[in-house]
């Protein structure tokens, strides 16, 4: 890991170096794309460290190098996608299991412990968690695992990562946060006390949509060892271009997550201020109900937020089909802006249960091109 004078390096420097030494045989600055299904080997037992590049390929081990150095863990495992790190973690249980969520996590990530995992089990308890005491009072004797998300995705609700992690370390349960709104640039769970990090490394640590990839990351060396079997045994593993496409992206994500918090903040407060909105959720607005949290757990604030328009829903509907510079498309955390109705698009698996956000929440991944132009974008828009 790179290190300045034994002192550990700041993050940038991490971000553009850590598990990337220059290859030692032609010198070539920029990890090169193993594009390698195997590896030769001097004999039975005797290899170079890969054999099969399911169990290890180079190029994804400097991404799960520079993973871990910028969650400041000692590990990190790199996934085809984030929902293929959640199955890896999901994996961990058994039948008879059960699991505490918050209840406004991504819509995947729920339907796959609700829908999967519940077949096979596993029991699910879905709680606010920006009281901490509900999950207290949510677990059980057979609770092994405690899925955190903060910020929440769509509502931007944020939760006390060290009060939730403490209360499931006493109850016995691994605790997990998933950390891809606010990306590791502006928030490491590990050092809040979280047992592992998840990333869709998709949005902002990928940050130009172009590539879907995920991660864990963590410290204990026994977890470790459980979810790299896992990773192998059902693997869920990202190709050597895909693992390139991302650890290309996090070389920059200091620099994009600095542009997309200034991008945000000023966009949730010309909202915030606007006639025809009568709702904006954004944790860098002092009257976010949990702006002190924020500000103890965060950097800053990211550029997701979401809001609500006079006329609900048929008001979201028309306003997202009249932005030019805003996209109206799912995903999140790349350089361009977007616009989607989550009840209507990523959220669809939670219609009907109480999971579901308003249907006339609109929710915006703010980019990094010049906020005048995506504020009058907005203001046409909204009309
Ligand atoms: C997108 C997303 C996921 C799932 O990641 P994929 O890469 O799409 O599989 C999980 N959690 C959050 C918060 C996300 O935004």
């Amino acid at each position: 890991m790179a290190t300045t004078r034994g002192k550990k390096a700041g993050f940038e420097t991490l971000a553009i170096h850590a598990g990337q030494e220059p290859d030692g045989q032609t010198g070539a600055v920029t990890v090169p794309i193993y594009q390698t299904s195997t590896f030769a080997q001097e004999a039975v037992g005797k290899n170079k460290g890969y054999e099969y590049a399911r169990t290890g390929n180079p190029t994804r081990t400097a991404l799960e190098a520079c993973l871990a150095a910028l969650e400041d863990g000692a590990w990190g495992l790199a996934f085809a996608s984030g929902m293929a790190a959640t199955d890896a973690i999901a994996h961990l249980l058994s039948s008879g299991d059960h699991l505490v969520m918050g209840d406004d996590v991504y819509g995947g990530t729920y339907r796959l412990f609700a829908r999967v995992f519940d077949r096979m089990g596993v029991a699910l308890s879905a709680v606010d968690m920006r009281e901490p005491a509900n999950v207290r009072r949510a677990m059980r004797t057979r609770t092994r695992l405690v899925w955190i998300e903060t910020p929440t995705n769509p509502l931007l609700k944020v939760v006390d990562i060290a009060a939730i992690a403490e209360i499931a370390r006493r109850g016995g349960a691994l605790s997990v946060a998933d950390n891809t709104f606010a990306s590791p640039y502006l928030q490491n769970p590990l050092v809040h006390g979280a047992d592992l990090v998840l990333h869709s490394t998709t949005k902002y640590i990928g940050g130009h949509s172009d590539v879907v990839g995920g991660a864990v990351v963590g410290r204990d060396e026994e977890l470790r060892a459980r979810l790299a079997f896992v990773q192998n045994a059902a693997g869920g593993v990202p190709g050597p271009l895909d693992a390139w496409l991302v650890l290309r992206g996090a070389k920059t994500l200091a620099v994009r997550m600095e542009r997309h918090s200034a991008n945000g903040q000023a966009v949730a407060e010309w909202l915030a201020e606007h006639p025809r909105v009568t709702a904006v959720n954004y944790p860098g607005l002092p009257t976010h109900p949990q702006h002190e949290l924020a500000k103890r757990q965060m950097k800053s604030f990211g550029g997701m937020l979401s809001f609500e328009l006079r006329g609900g829903e048929a008001a979201a509907k028309r306003m997202v089909a009249r932005t030019r510079i805003f996209a109206l498309a799912e995903s999140l955390g790349g350089v361009e802006s977007l616009v989607e109705v989550p009840l209507g698009m990523t959220h669809g698996s939670v219609r009907g249960t109480k999971l579901a956000p308003p249907a006339g929440l609109v929710r915006l991944s703010v980019g990094i091109e010049t906020v005048g132009d995506l504020i009058a974008d907005l203001a046409q828009a909204i009309g």
